[in-house]
């Protein structure tokens, strides 16, 4: 097992222990935990938020006008990989879940945040499509920590990229030990109250900062935009996806490319 792995694992140990300490019977996922620890710099608003419902589902206040957006691109996009890689005779098919064994198929993809590209049973490459203009760097964070690699189209401004974390391991393992030290903090109830812009939009009404609170917020699934930016939006999209999608299709197959993909099709059309 590597350093990074054993960090990792380490973190996972930990976060469970964690989400079994949150008070209630609907205990939050790892996920959601993990998504709340890296959001928020205070860990006071971390512990007054741990065992809160909205940890449970995060998605639940991502306005549906941007998931249905990056939903429409990826199926775009892997429509355009299908095609390319049948048109080389190869086997592809797109699964909503993991089976037992990928290797039936020349490629397989398994649809999904990130969706994973298998050939022969092996991870390849994983994409994460996004068709909002932000960025959830914690996410990125996390997709770091696999070591297949990341091709993270972000259709808005029509930028495509690939992150290798092989190449980015000391930064992973930094990461992963500042997460680890953090959630130990948590679990020895040692936490840091920072007071700051994160009190504007705090419930944790035992702290003696919560009286910074902004009493007029309220939470919204609903992101408003002018007409001018719906149309922008709109436009940029649609002018963008064609080219974000081949490039990304052509940076998959790059990734494809390192196995004998002609060789994997013959030994698989043996075993049917
Ligand atoms: S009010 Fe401010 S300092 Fe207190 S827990 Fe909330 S964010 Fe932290």
């Amino acid at each position: 097992m590597n350093d990074t792995e054993a960090l990792r694992r380490e973190l996972l140990d930990k976060l469970r222990i964690l989400r079994n300490n949150c008070e209630g019977n609907k205990k939050p996922s790892i996920i959601s935990l993990l998504r709340t620890i890296s959001k928020y710099a205070c860990e006071g608003k971390i512990e007054y938020l741990l065992g809160k419902p909205e940890l449970d589902d995060p998605n639940e206040r991502f306005d549906l006008y941007y998931k249905l957006k990056s939903d429409f691109a990826t199926l775009k996009i892997l429509d355009l990989l299908k095609s390319r890689l049948s048109a080389d005779g190869l086997n592809v098919t797109v699964l909503t879940e993991m089976p037992s064994e990928t290797g039936r198929y020349d490629v397989a993809i398994i649809q999904g945040d990130p969706c994973e590209v298998y050939t022969a049973n092996a991870e390849k490459v994983r994409v994460e499509i996004k068709a909002s203009q932000g960025l959830d760097f914690e996410q990125l964070d996390r997709y770091l920590w696999d070591s297949s690699p990341l091709i993270l189209a972000r259709v808005i401004t029509g930028h495509v990229a690939k992150l290798r974390p092989s190449k980015l391991k000391p930064y992973v393992r930094f990461s992963l030990k500042e997460l680890n030290t953090k959630v130990d903090r948590l679990l020895s109830g040692k936490a840091h109250n920072i007071p700051g812009k994160e009190c504007t939009y705090c419930y944790n009404v035992h702290c003696p900062h919560s009286s910074n609170r902004d009493r007029s917020w309220k939470t919204s699934s609903i992101i408003t935009m002018s007409d001018a930016e719906f149309d922008n939006d709109l436009n940029m999209f649609f002018q963008n996806l064609s080219y974000v999608a081949k490039r990304t299709v052509s940076l998959i197959i790059e990734e494809l490319d390192t196995v004998p993909m002609i060789t994997v099709s013959r030994l698989n059309k043996g075993r049917e």
